[in-house]
């Protein structure tokens, strides 16, 4: 029986897991953490996240999409909620469709249970992987615990160990020709946990994900299945309205108070919470290759982004589905699974990386921009109209299976011709969903 390492039992090694015991590998992963299924994890130290058709997609191939569905929320639209309080409702895409708020522990659990139920895929807890030999496929690891040394050999190995990743630091980085960049960006990010209310209840509608945009700033929510939500406060480290300024008690209590004075109602304690998760930082970390001999880098480890498309695990799982249709293509010539799979997927790294710098910036800076808005708006009667002949952007990339790299070229086609539409018309904001307006739209497209 042919054998595979998997290096990290986080979301993707442990889907990967289960597709590569589908079909025949003997499987073995290590992870450096201890099994999170028996560790004690409340409610909201694990923070969830948005799946979507992609993700849907990889997980369905191989059965396990049924099972994760029973743990996922959905979520058919945005819940804005402004200074005031009002809230303003933006439904994601059509009707029918929705994102699903899954956690990251519970997803990841039951995706461990899978794998393991499959017979061919063991996990090996508190191993951390100190090196590879990527050439002839062995890892060593050492024992967290007790500090013992290991070196497993495999047919394959596979780096599924995070935007840090032991396999491209300790081995890939040391190749001739490797090239790699690590880039931080000026915003951290702090996880909060909005309890539910006494009989349990949410106290938030669960099906949106909701937000709080304050310009430079913002916080989001999404639901968690026990009546809780795991709520975000992105910020820049440093400035003005950073974390910097938020450094007792008493400016925590200010700040919620002032700027986000409808959570501040719900969450009066915030303060007392603050420090339960620590302020964490964020990266888009490029490299390539992504292959070596017998090893290949798969998720966050080859191209982990910044989380403003919510699309750093969809993507990831992409990569599976994308290396199992190789697989289908190329039976056991893994030299040409490698070079067809990075070849055909560096692309789309990068096209996830850039489309979510894009939105991090599009939710910086443009957000309540009346300009852009009127733009997003011109554009949903347009599609609305014109199904055929527009996909908005962000359907492109989170409810369809158009290459990332091909929604981001796309996006800025269709950003180009907005504004030169737009500009055609002195009076655009009374005639945005006049004929002329149309017209002029799809005379740019022919
Ligand atoms: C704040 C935030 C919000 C996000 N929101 C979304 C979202 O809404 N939707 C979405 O699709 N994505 C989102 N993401 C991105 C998503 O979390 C990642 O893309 C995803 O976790 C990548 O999965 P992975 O398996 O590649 O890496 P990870 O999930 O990081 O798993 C890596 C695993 O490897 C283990 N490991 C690390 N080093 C070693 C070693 N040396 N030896 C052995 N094991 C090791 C780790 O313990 C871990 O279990 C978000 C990310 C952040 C930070």
């Amino acid at each position: 029986m042919k054998t595979a390492t998997i290096v990290g039992a986080g979301l993707v090694g442990s889907l990967w897991a289960v597709y590569l015991s589908k079909a025949g590998y003997q499987v073995k992963i290590f992870e450096r953490r201890p099994d999170i299924r028996k560790a004690e994890i409340s409610a909201g130290k694990s923070i969830n996240l948005a799946l979507s058709t992609r993700g849907w997609k990889a997980l369905d191939a191989v059965g396990v999409g049924d099972e994760i569905r029973k743990i996922a929320i959905p979520m058919t639209g945005r819940i804005m909620h402004d200074l005031e309080g009002n809230l303003t409702y933006q439904p994601y895409g059509k009707e029918g469709q929705a994102i699903y708020s899954v956690s990251r522990g519970g997803i990841n659990a039951k995706m461990m249970d899978i794998a393991e139920e499959y017979g061919n895929a063991k996990i090996f807890y508190n191993e951390k992987c100190v090196d590879v030999d990527l050439e002839n496929g062995i890892v060593y690891l050492e024992n967290t615990e007790n500090g013992e040394k290991s070196a497993v050999q495999s047919d394959l190995v596979f780096a599924a160990d995070g935007a840090f990743s032991a396999v491209r630091y300790n081995a890939m980085q040391k190749l001739d020709r490797f090239n790699y960049s690590q880039n931080y960006i000026e915003d951290g990010y702090r996880e909060i946990l909005l309890p539910a209310n006494t009989d349990g209840s949410y106290k938030l509608d669960k099906n949106a994900l909701h937000i709080w945009p304050r310009g430079r700033f913002m916080l989001i929510a999404l639901a968690n299945e026990d009546g809780s939500f795991t709520c975000t406060l992105f910020m820049p480290f440093e400035g003005e309205n950073s974390f910097e300024t938020l450094t007792s008690k008493e400016a925590v209590d200010r700040f919620f108070k002032k700027t986000f004075p409808d959570f501040y109602d719900m969450m009066p304690d915030i303060a007392d919470a603050w420090e339960d998760h620590p302020l964490s930082s964020l990266a888009i970390v490029r490299c390539y290759p992504w292959t070596h001999g017998k090893t290949a880098l798969m998720g966050d480890a080859a191209h982990a982004t910044v989380p403003f498309y919510g699309q750093g695990m969809n993507c990831g799982f992409e990569d599976c589905t994308v290396m199992w249709e190789l697989m289908q293509q190329h039976g056991d010539d893994w030299d040409q699974i490698f070079r067809e799979y990075q070849r055909l997927r560096k692309p789309d790294g990068d096209g996830v990386q850039d489309l979510s710098l894009h939105n991090y910036h599009v939710m910086r800076d443009y957000v309540a921009d009346p300009k852009f808005l009127l733009q997003k708006k011109i554009e949903a009667h347009f599609s609305e109209k014109y199904p055929d002949k527009w996909m908005p952007l962000y359907s492109q990339v989170t409810f369809s299976h158009i290459r990332y790299s091909e929604a981001f070229k796309k996006g800025q086609e269709q950003d180009a011709i907005m504004k030169k539409v737009m500009a055609q018309f002195d009076d655009i904001e009374s005639r945005w969903n006049s004929e002329a307006v149309e017209n002029a739209i799809l005379a740019e497209l022919k």
